[in-house]
């Protein structure tokens, strides 16, 4: 796996998993193996009750968004469905504050980046809330 040598986006994810079910970063890593991933795609993780997990190792090339990868840093919240495995913003009170935070961290090690949803990129509904509008001004 190689570094990045830019890093002009954050990309928020989720799990696309039902609310309140809490995913593993080696569940992840799992299931990223088994789609022909090096292991987990993600840089972070974000649980449910607000943990933070590091997935693969921030300066590396992730596998989270197509077209992106090479610079950009992909951050994942458990949930993002509900019962019936539709899209729902399924981010708890803990979470929401837990990325907040991760987020500025973020953007203070790469101050030039600007922060996405994976449907801004994607005809997808990852990660069910409009990350764009709701983190511009971190
Ligand atoms: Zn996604």
């Amino acid at each position: 796996m190689d570094n990045r040598t830019t890093t002009d986006k954050i990309i928020v994810h989720c799990t696309a998993t039902p609310e309140g079910r809490e995913v593993t970063g080696r569940e992840i890593d799992c299931w990223h193996r088994k789609a022909g991933y090096s292991g987990i795609g993600y840089h972070y993780v974000v649980h449910l009750d607000g943990r933070v997990e590091k997935g693969r190792d921030e300066r590396r090339i992730g596998a989270h968004t197509v077209g992106q990868n090479h610079c950009s840093v992909g951050v994942c919240y458990v949930g993002g469905c509900d019962a019936a495995m539709k899209p729902k913003d399924t981010r708890t009170a803990a979470q929401k504050v837990a990325l907040i935070k991760l987020l500025k961290e973020l953007k203070q090690r790469y101050p030039a980046a600007v922060i996405y949803g994976h449907r801004d990129f994607a005809r997808k509904a990852c990660p069910s809330f409009d990350a764009k509008e709701e983190y511009k001004e971190l």
